[in-house]
C-alpha cells in the first residue's frame, strides 16, 4: 500500500496505476508529438495559460490587464472567449484577484486543461480523438464551458473545443432525412446547426425564418453540447418538448475518429443515447438537425412579491401557494421561470410565465389572463401593501422571438461559489401540496444549526416540464421521470469568500444531505436533470439517469471501448477516478 502511494507520487503511476499521462509523467507526449499535433490541425493548438495570470507577479505581470480581467472575469461572454474560461469554475486555481499585494501564492491551470484544438472542422476533432488515445493522454470536449459540475474540465488534459466550428446555420422547410430510405414521421421544418453556436445565434436564425426552435432560456448556453445531449429546457418545452427529443440527426466523431451521422436509421442506439445521456461521453457532436416549429404569438405575465417587512417566513409560505399553483397554470400552457431569492438582507419571489397562444383575439388573451389571475394573483393582490409589495403585469409579443427578446436579458453571470442541488417535482408533489412545500422551503432557506451556512440562497422554479415534455419519445434517454415532471426546483446557493476549505464543505454537505434530501423526501420516485444537478450526490447513477443507466453503459461500451471520452459523473464514469491525494486535482486513473 505504501509502495504503490509513493511511487504514484513520483511520476510512476501513469505505468502502475494506468492512469492518463499528465505534463509531470515520463510518457507525457514529447515537444515534437505537439508539434506535429499542431501542425496536423492547422497550427490551431493551443497551450493555455491561466486567464488571470497577468495579476501575479513574473513573466507576464500586467498590472492594468489584470484589472481589466478581474472587471469581465463574472460575465459569461468574457469567460467564454478563452478556452478554459468557465462559467462555474468550482475550483479556481488563478482568481483575478492584485497577487502582488495580497501575496496569493497561487497561480496554476489546476483543472483546466494543458493544450485546446481550437477545431474548426471535424477532422480536427477526430485527429484530436485519436492523438488522445494514441497518446493515454486525458480528452476533455469542450463548447461554452457552462457546465455546473466540472465536466469540461480536466486536470493534464487535451481539450477539443468545439466553438469555432461554424459550418453555418441551414433552413429546411420540409425536412428530408440525408438517407432517402429512412422513415421520418416528421415533415416539418428542421434547422441544422452545424457547429458550436449560442441559442441566441440559433433563435435569431430561426426566427428570421419564421420559427421557434426548443433551446436554453439561457441565450449563452451552447445549442449542440452537453446541453442538447442531456436534455435542455427552454421557455418553449412545454409547449414541443425537450430539446433533445427535438433532434433529427447528429453528426458525430466516434472514439475511433470514424465520423457517422446518427438518425433513428443509423447508428440508432448511439442516437438515443445521445439524445439524454448527457455530453462527453459517446462521441463528439459536430453538427446536429433540430426540429422548427411555426412560430406563436406569446402572453407573459411577470410578477414581483416582496414581503413588506422582509419576513422570509411571509414569502416563503406565500411561495408555496403560488407553487402548489404549478400544474394548474401549466395544464394550462403557462411555462417559464420563476425565482425565490436571499441575499444581501432581501428577499423576493418573482417570475416570467408565458402561454404560446393561438390566436391574438381578445377572448383568448382575455381567457388566459383570468387563469393567471385567478390562480395566483388575485389572493396576492389582497394583501398588496398591507404584507406585500405585489407586482402583477401582462405583455402580449407578437411571436415567441419578440417574447425572448423583451423579457429581460436572459443571461446568467458567471459564479465562483455555487453549490446546486435539484429535483424534478410531479403534479401530486405539488397540487394543492402549500403545507409539505413551505416545510420544505423552510429547510432549503434555514440558516440554522453550527457550522458556516449559504451567505445567498436562489431557489430557480424551472416550470419547463408538463405539456409535451410529459410524452414518451421514443429513440430518447433522458431520465423517465422528465416524462412525469412539471417542475424542476433548482436550489444554488453561495458560500461566504472567508468560508475556508471546512466551511466550503459545510456548504456543501448542507446543500446535499440536508436539503438535496428534503426535496427528495417530497418526490419519491423522481430524479433530477443531470445538467443541473449536485455534482456530490451520492445516488447520482439513480437520480440523474434512473432506470436507463444499465443501457446507457452498454452503448459506451460498444462506441467508446477504450475509454476515450471521460468526465466526472457521465455514464461509466465510475470506472476511474481522479487521484487528488489530499490536493484538489490529480491525475486520471482507472480503478482496479
Ligand atoms: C448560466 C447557465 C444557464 C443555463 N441555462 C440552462 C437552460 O436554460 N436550460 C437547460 O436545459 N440548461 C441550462 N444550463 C445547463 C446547461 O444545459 C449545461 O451547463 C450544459 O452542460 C451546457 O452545455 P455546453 O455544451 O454549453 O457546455 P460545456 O461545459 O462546454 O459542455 C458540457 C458537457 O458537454 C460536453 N460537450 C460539449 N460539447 C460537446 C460536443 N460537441 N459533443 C459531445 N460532448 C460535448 C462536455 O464535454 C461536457 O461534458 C445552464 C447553465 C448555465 C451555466
Amino acid at each position: 500500500m505504501l509502495l504503490t502511494s509513493l511511487l504514484l507520487l513520483t511520476g510512476a503511476r501513469s505505468v502502475l496505476a494506468k492512469c492518463k499521462c499528465t505534463p509531470i509523467d515520463d510518457c507525457w507526449p514529447s515537444s515534437s508529438k505537439w508539434n506535429a499535433l499542431n501542425t496536423s490541425v492547422d497550427g490551431q493548438l493551443i497551450y493555455n495559460q491561466p486567464i488571470a495570470k497577468p495579476c501575479y507577479p513574473g513573466l507576464g505581470y500586467n498590472a492594468q490587464l489584470c484589472q481589466d480581467i478581474s472587471k469581465e472575469w463574472t460575465e459569461s461572454p468574457f469567460q467564454e472567449l478563452s478556452p478554459i474560461g468557465y462559467t462555474y469554475p468550482l475550483v479556481n486555481t488563478c482568481p483575478p484577484v492584485n497577487a502582488s499585494v495580497a501575496a496569493y501564492p497561487l497561480c496554476d491551470l489546476g483543472n483546466a486543461p494543458v493544450y485546446t484544438i481550437n477545431a474548426t472542422k471535424a477532422n480536427d476533432v477526430a485527429t484530436g480523438v485519436r492523438f488522445a488515445k494514441e497518446n493515454n493522454v486525458r480528452l476533455v470536449i469542450k463548447n461554452t464551458g457552462h457546465d455546473i459540475v466540472g465536466r469540461s474540465q480536466g486536470y493534464g488534459s487535451l481539450m477539443i473545443w468545439i466553438k469555432y466550428i461554424r459550418d453555418g446555420l441551414d433552413y429546411q422547410e420540409r425536412y428530408t432525412p440525408p438517407d432517402g430510405f429512412c422513415q421520418t414521421n416528421w415533415t416539418g421544418s428542421a434547422i441544422t446547426v452545424g457547429g458550436g453556436y449560442k441559442w441566441e445565434e440559433v433563435y435569431d436564425f430561426s426566427a428570421k425564418n419564421g420559427r421557434i426552435v426548443v433551446g436554453g432560456d439561457d441565450k449563452t448556453v451552447g445549442s449542440i453540447g452537453g446541453y442538447l445531449q442531456g436534455g435542455g429546457h427552454g421557455a418553449a418545452s412545454h409547449t414541443f418538448g425537450l430539446a433533445t427529443d427535438q433532434v433529427l440527426e447528429y453528426k458525430v466523431v466516434l472514439a475511433s475518429g470514424e465520423v457517422v451521422t446518427a438518425s433513428a436509421c443509423q447508428h440508432t442506439d448511439l442516437f438515443t443515447a445521445l439524445r439524454g445521456g448527457g455530453g462527453g461521453t459517446f462521441g463528439v457532436v459536430v453538427s446536429a438537425t433540430i426540429k422548427a416549429h411555426h412560430t406563436h404569438p406569446v402572453l407573459s405575465h411577470t410578477l414581483q412579491v416582496v414581503p413588506r417587512n422582509g419576513s422570509l417566513t411571509q414569502l416563503l409560505n406565500v411561495t408555496a401557494e403560488i407553487m402548489s399553483r404549478y400544474p394548474i397554470l401549466s395544464d394550462e400552457g403557462f411555462a417559464g421561470y420563476a425565482i425565490l431569492l436571499r441575499a444581501n438582507g432581501k428577499v423576493l419571489y418573482e417570475h416570467t410565465f408565458m402561454k404560446m397562444i393561438e390566436s391574438n383575439s381578445s377572448t383568448t388573451i382575455g381567457r388566459a389572463k383570468q387563469i393567471i389571475n385567478r390562480q395566483v394573483v388575485n389572493n396576492l393582490l389582497r394583501l398588496n401593501m398591507t404584507m406585500f409589495y405585489v407586482k402583477s403585469r401582462f405583455q402580449h409579443f407578437p411571436s415567441f422571438q419578440e417574447y425572448f427578446l423583451g423579457s429581460g436579458d436572459h443571461q446568467a453571470q458567471a459564479a465562483s461559489t455555487p453549490i446546486m442541488a435539484s429535483r424534478f417535482f410531479d403534479k401530486k408533489s405539488l397540487l394543492f401540496q402549500q403545507k409539505n412545500l413551505s416545510d420544505m422551503l423552510r429547510t432549503l432557506f434555514s440558516q440554522e444549526g453550527p457550522g458556516v451556512h449559504a451567505t445567498s440562497s436562489v431557489l430557480e422554479l424551472c416550470l419547463v416540464g408538463g405539456g409535451q415534455v410529459l410524452e414518451h419519445v421514443p429513440h430518447t434517454s433522458v431520465h423517465p421521470a422528465w416524462r412525469r415532471t412539471y417542475l424542476l426546483a433548482e436550489q444554488v446557493d453561495f458560500w461566504p469568500e472567508n468560508a475556508g476549505s471546512q466551511g466550503i464543505q459545510q456548504v456543501k454537505n448542507e446543500a446535499t444531505f440536508k436539503k438535496l434530501n428534503a426535496m427528495k423526501a417530497l418526490t419519491p420516485g423522481m430524479g433530477t436533470y443531470l445538467n443541473e444537478a449536485d455534482g456530490y450526490d451520492p445516488e447520482w447513477k439513480e437520480d440523474w439517469f434512473g432506470s436507463r443507466y444499465g443501457w446507457l453503459k452498454s452503448v459506451k461500451q460498444k462506441y467508446d471501448p477504450e475509454e476515450v471520452f471521460w468526465c466526472w459523473r457521465c455514464v461509466g464514469s465510475e470506472s476511474w477516478e481522479e487521484v487528488k491525494g489530499g490536493t484538489i486535482y490529480g491525475p486520471l486513473c482507472k480503478k482496479n
